[in-house]
């Protein structure tokens, strides 16, 4: 029996975290957590995990997971999520690795040759949306996404309502239907704004809106959508499980869930796209992450036919402009190809694993304890919000 020996966390420019799980026999798998802003938490719930799982069967993938999930008594929440999926992540990778097959052969093998993404525009405070968009479509991306506002308050002025429907219909203006546009209101917005909002934008068709409401106010999509508001729902990209997305599946307004394959772990993310199927829903991954949990989520993409639609990080703002330390998720690879999009779509991985061979020469160099903390909002008169 392969057991495990060693789990090491590296944090790595621009934000990532990334876990190399060794067995005693030698081999090796790479996971990816998320939640930056608490790296240590995040890294400490890894040591702890490592000290229970340190001697176990690593081909016992499930068993691992269960013993993260319960054996601590108390459950729940980002921090020991991410760790728990970083670490499973690590675990397939491995043992796929062993077998000389993709992940995805171990979960019913692929139903599609390519998965089709889209990209980011315009940052955390939206601007220049049309060159931004122009610029992605010259790469062959046709789908973008971006933020519908920065900071908002619970109640805003028709002229910041205004703001946020410019930007939409200056991208239909620009390029008609060429250009698929989802908008992100990523929790900034509050229900006394939503149904103004929806309201406005409706007419733009959009491809979705992402967080209406902010995580722990999603009871209130059902209240918000009736009346027939015809604009796709989005939303789930800071749920963990399959017990927090059944809500959401059974209250029947949201059209796309958005699961973290580095919160729910790559298991748990196939299992809820066969749980979305039953109730004729899209699943649409949510990842602005590093490689591996890309190559994760790509994995399970590969074999679950209502994912119609992959976010990846290409360019995205997190990567540059507040990051300080630019990177992309390509710089860790040995080959870039596996995660280089063309004509706008990732190739179904072929390699073994997850597909990638993570560069470890890169990763020591580019390690380092100083991440770039995420945005610490504020209203104009000093309020915290979302950011
Ligand atoms: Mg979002």
């Amino acid at each position: 029996m392969p057991a495990i020996a060693d789990i090491e966390t590296y944090c790595v420019a621009p934000r990532w975290i990334l876990v190399r799980l060794r067995t005693d026999d030698g081999a090796e798998g790479w996971g990816e957590a998320i939640v930056p802003k608490r790296r240590a938490a995040v890294r400490g719930a890894i040591d702890d995990l490592t000290r229970a799982l340190t001697g176990a069967d690593a081909d016992r993938i499930e068993e691992a997971v269960q013993r993260c999930r319960k054996d601590g008594f108390f459950r729940g929440g980002p921090v020991l999520a991410t760790a728990t999926a970083a670490i499973e992540q690590a675990l397939w990778d491995r043992k796929a690795r062993a077998l000389g097959v993709p992940v995805h052969e171990m979960l019913g093998g692929r139903v599609r040759d390519r998965v089709k993404t889209y990209a980011w525009i315009a940052g955390d405070r939206p601007d220049d949306v049309v060159a931004g968009a122009k610029a992605r479509l010259a790469q062959g991306f046709t789908v973008v996404k971006m933020n519908a506002t920065a900071e908002f308050d619970l109640i805003e002025t028709a002229g910041a309502v205004d703001s946020v429907v410019a930007r939409v219909a200056a991208l239909r203006d620009a390029f008609g239907t060429d250009l698929e546009v989802a908008l992100d209101f990523h929790g900034r917005v509050a229900r006394p704004m939503v149904r103004p909002l929806l309201r406005e934008l409706e007419q733009y068709r959009l491809l979705w809106v992402e967080e209406p409401v902010a995580p722990g106010h999603d009871e209130l999509l059902r209240d918000i959508c009736r009346g027939g508001l015809s604009t796709r729902i989005a939303t789930g990209e800071r749920l963990t499980s399959r017990w927090e997305f059944r809500t959401l599946l059974t209250e029947g307004v949201v059209d796309v869930l958005q699961p973290d394959v580095s919160l729910t772990g790559l298991f748990e993310l196939e299992k809820i796209c066969r749980m979305a199927e039953c109730f004729d829903v899209a699943v649409v991954p949510h990842n602005p992450n590093g490689p591996v949990s890309l190559a994760a989520s790509l994995q399970v993409a590969s074999c679950a036919v209502n994912i119609p639609l992959h976010e990846q990080s290409l360019g995205i703002h997190y990567n540059s402009a507040r990051a300080g330390a630019t990177a992309e998720m390509t710089d860790y690879l040995a080959d870039p190809a596996p995660l280089t999009p063309a004509d706008g779509h990732l190739a179904v991985p072929t390699g073994p694993g997850l597909g990638i061979d993570v560069s470890l020469p890169e990763v020591l160099r580019r390690r380092t304890e100083d991440l770039p903390a995420d945005p610490d909002w504020r209203l104009p008169d000093g309020r915290p919000t979302e950011w």
